[in-house]
């Protein structure tokens, strides 16, 4: 227009090239956020599987020499068996690794499929409760079941063992030594679990993000290590089964974590 002014229709034009331009903003800080996100997971998790390969590769290497300097001599039984131990432990650790980031990929990917079949809630966790035994008496940690009944239901069986296994070990590992209690009880609305620990508890405020990807409450210099993946990939497999999982704690008092599956 001659006079300068503009038409209502170069206005319109204008607030639609500016909202425009907001969003484009937007979402470069969204996707730069994500990069950060992914190349940080990256780093713990390349850090997290170096950690027990490094420590094979010692040991295999250590062993080449001894077979070296004094033959066959060095392999007692007795140190056979350590090592095995010892192997195994560290292989168990990077198989832990790369399940959970097999999981996270397929969880992104909408990918969880479940295959539930008639499972007794109180069953299986006697039976993960025995195998992992042996850690829990390492860790100094006692461990008190109260599952006095069958609990019956129709869940994934390898999923719900994950979501205890991920609940056991956390109290094993953040437990502090102190006694572990597990229960397993059935209500009309469903079958219910709970992993409590007497260990370091969880700050009122961290006690939401935990169950985000990622997410530690935990500093590196607790001594303990992890991706952060365990909790998420418990909370997507309980509330893929229609339930839901909630925490209970007090920093320095102890945690408790309750999961409620419906029968079905
Ligand atoms: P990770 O143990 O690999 O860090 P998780 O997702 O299992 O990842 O747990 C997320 C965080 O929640 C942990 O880093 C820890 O800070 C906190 N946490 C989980 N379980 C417990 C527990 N039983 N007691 C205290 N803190 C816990």
């Amino acid at each position: 227009m001659i006079d300068g002014s503009t038409t209502p229709m170069e206005n319109d034009l204008r607030r639609a090239r500016d909202e425009l331009e907001l969003r484009v903003a937007e979402r470069t800080r969204e996707l730069a956020q994500a990069v950060r996100v992914r190349d940080e997971f990256l780093s713990i998790a390349s850090h997290e599987l170096k950690t027990p390969l490094t420590a094979l590769r010692l040991r295999a290497q250590l062993r080449e020499r001894a077979l070296q300097t004094s033959g066959t001599d060095y392999f007692t039984a007795d140190r056979i068996r350590q090592m095995v131990e010892t192997d195994l432990k560290d292989i168990g650790r990077i198989i832990h690794l790369v399940d959970n980031m097999l999981d996270i990929t397929r969880l992104q990917a909408g990918k969880l499929r479940l295959e539930k079949e008639p499972l007794d809630l109180s069953a299986l966790v006697r039976e993960v409760i025995q195998r992992f035994e042996r850690q829990i008496m390492a860790s100094g940690s006692s461990i008190r079941i109260e599952a006095p009944e069958p609990v019956q239901g129709r869940w994934d069986r390898y999923r719900i063992e994950q979501v205890f296994t991920n609940l056991l070990t956390n109290a094993v590992k953040y437990g502090a030594g102190n006694p572990i209690s597990v229960a397993v009880w059935g209500t009309p609305e469903g079958g219910h679990l709970r992993v409590s620990d007497g260990g370091i508890g969880i700050a009122a405020e961290d006690q939401l993000r935990i169950f985000r990807q990622f997410e530690r409450a935990t500093g590196e210099d607790s001594g303990t290590t992890g991706l952060g993946l365990g909790l998420y990939i418990v909370r997507q497999i309980v509330e893929s089964h229609g339930g839901k999982i909630t925490v209970q704690s007090e920093s320095g008092r102890g945690s408790s974590f309750t999961v409620e599956l419906p029968y079905e």
